[in-house]
C-alpha cells in the first residue's frame, strides 16, 4: 500500500477511525472454547485502524 500518496488540490483524503475494529486494528474474537482471545488482523481497514475517506472538494 503507497503510503507516499499525495492529493490533489481538489481531493482532500480524510483518515477516520475503522468502524470494524474502533482504530484497535485487530479483531479479538472469544472462543468459547478455551476462554482465550483469539487476535485477528481486522479484515475491515487490513490492521492499518484506520480507513481513508476521499472527500472532494
Ligand atoms: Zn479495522
Amino acid at each position: 500500500m503507497p503510503r507516499d500518496h499525495r492529493p490533489s488540490d481538489d481531493i482532500t483524503t480524510v483518515w477516520e477511525p475503522c468502524g470494524s475494529c474502533w482504530g484497535q486494528r485487530v479483531i479479538w474474537t472469544l472462543h468459547r472454547h478455551g476462554g482465550r482471545l483469539h487476535r485477528e488482523a481486522c479484515p475491515g481497514c487490513l490492521g492499518v485502524g484506520q480507513r481513508a475517506v476521499i472527500v472532494a472538494a
